[in-house]
């Protein structure tokens, strides 16, 4: 019997769920990974993610003919191609990896329903997290709204089991080739744009194990230099956990070890990949929340509205809204795709609560900016930063950008990495320029803050003063 594993957001050919389940259950195996246009067509023509992932597919083919296999790339819709695919191959089953996202899941059905008409099936496994769904839940068996009980019941339940990898070697015997495996097309055939600039995380799962080789030398001292956008703290590994070019069990099974030994930075990282965990259980009881407030009374909030919300939303996607440390980020994310977490929290902090524009405005800039897009992540970051969601900011919470820049840029080094034309300033200057140093700021070409922070907190407080009233 004949099995195909269909490649989404596991783009490796080690430790993979559906991989090696349909090694250890079928005689032939193939592989496939569609160039699905109902995402594609949507894209600008130069996007990093498509560059990233034929880099990916590339590695992974390679790495599929070493084990004597050999990946089929097809462009057009998932729903026409896996079945077609399956059904010229003759395979009975389809195997893939969970994807929990919304429009992935109906697109799984369209592909599992066409598949059932010629009685082949689709299997699916879980991969792309440690526990999913309804594996981490509360005593009275309802979803966790909150991190911290969260986290405690899911390290509570984590083992060796969990963390273990699904030796893929081992039964590589079955994976087949096929004269439909003909190479990976190159960006041009697929009428794309070079976006530029993905060479620093690297391709595929080779750049991941070389960022991940970096980051073990670095790890102890995580949770000491992570908040600084600065210098070199984190993994910088998320779009290869968003592509899968990594396995989470991997990561999360060095941090656990690192973690019993004592070690406190692998501890602070693994809690982060425990975030993620938490946000893809989020996005699985609670869809709704992708598109609207996890709680609903803040979509009661009147945001700013009209040409001057307008010309502020423009300022800050383009970097040019006077907060020198919003800006950098702002840059850092447009140049490299790419934005620190820390970096992260205030810009999205600074729309919502400075700017008093709708927290989806910035959610949309970002999910097209960053390689490290997902979904869960994204709306679960946002939602916290606009205080609306699960286990958010509280709403009177309100970060300072100006405080923020001093503390976490201390010396200016990120700022003048990505505003030059403030690099002048010195280390007290660089957070507010016009206020600190207006005679060096003649004739710089850097804007005026386009909003008083003083003015713009009591605003937000009254702006979010609905929200108490329907609480
Ligand atoms: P590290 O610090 O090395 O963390 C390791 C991994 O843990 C990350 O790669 C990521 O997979 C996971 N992780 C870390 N922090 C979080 C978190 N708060 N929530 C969920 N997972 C986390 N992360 C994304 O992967 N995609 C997004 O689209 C995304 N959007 C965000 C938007 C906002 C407004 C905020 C505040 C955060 C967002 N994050 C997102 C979370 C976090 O900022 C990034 O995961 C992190 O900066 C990626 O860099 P790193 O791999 O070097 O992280």
């Amino acid at each position: 019997d004949r099995a195909l594993v269909w490649f989404r957001r596991d783009l490796r050919a080690d430790d993979n769920a559906a991989l090696y389940r349909a090694l250890t259950g079928a005689r032939q195996v193939f592989c496939a990974f569609v160039l699905d246009r109902d995402i594609l067509d949507a894209l600008p023509r130069a996007d990093r993610r498509v560059e990233f992932i034929l880099g990916a597919l590339q590695v992974l083919d390679e790495d599929l003919r070493k084990l004597g296999g050999a990946l089929i790339v097809r462009h057009g819709t998932a729903a026409d191609e896996i079945p077609r695919l399956a059904a010229e191959l003759g395979v009975q089953a389809v195997f893939a990896n969970h994807d929990d996202e919304p429009q992935a899941l109906s697109r799984d059905a369209r592909v599992a329903e066409r598949l059932a008409s010629f009685n082949a099936a689709l299997r699916t496994f879980k991969d792309h997290v440690v526990f999913e769904r309804r594996e981490v839940m509360t005593g009275a068996g309802g979803a966790y709204g909150v991190f911290t009980p969260y986290k405690n019941a899911w390290l509570k339940k984590v083992d060796e089991f969990y963390l273990s990898s699904y030796p893929v070697e081992r039964h590589a015997q079955a994976l087949a080739t096929t004269a439909l495996a003909n190479g990976v097309p190159a960006l041009a055939d697929i009428g794309f744009r070079p976006a530029g600039l993905t060479a620093h995380v690297g391709q595929g799962s080779r750049g991941a194990d070389a960022l991940l080789d970096d980051f073990l030398d670095r790890i102890s001292d995580y949770d000491k230099k992570r908040d600084f956008p600065a210098i070199k703290g984190p993994s910088y590994l998320s779009v290869h956990l968003r592509f899968g070019t990594v396995s989470i069990r991997r990561l999360a099974r060095i941090a656990h070890q690192r973690m019993l030994g004592g070690d406190h930075g692998a501890e602070v990282w693994l809690s982060e990949l425990i975030w993620r965990d938490f946000y893809h259980q989020v996005m699985h009881h609670h869809p709704h929340a992708m598109t609207a407030a996890f709680r609903p009374e803040y979509d009661a909030i009147a945001w700013e509205t009209g040409p001057h919300a307008d010309a502020l939303f423009q300022a800050w996607c383009e970097g040019r809204t006077g907060f020198p440390l919003v800006d950098a980020a702002m840059r850092q994310l447009s140049q490299t795709g790419y934005m620190h977490n820390r970096l992260r929290m205030v810009t999205a902090s600074f729309l919502a609560k400075d700017l008093g524009l709708d927290w989806r405005r910035g959610e949309a800039w970002f999910a097209r900016q960053l390689l490290d897009f997902d979904l869960a992540a994204n709306n679960g970051g946002w939602q916290w930063a606009s205080s609306s969601g699960c286990d958010a900011q509280p709403y009177f919470r309100i970060f300072n950008p100006t405080a923020q820049s001093e503390k976490f840029d201390a010396e200016g080094r990120f700022i003048r990495r990505y505003c030059p034309e403030l690099a002048g300033l010195d280390a007290k200057a660089i957070h507010a320029p016009w206020e600190r140093a207006p005679l060096a700021m003649q004739g710089v070409d850097y804007p005026r803050p386009v909003v008083d922070h003083a003015v713009a907190r009591e605003r937000t407080l009254a702006r979010y003063a609905v929200v108490k009233s329907r609480a």
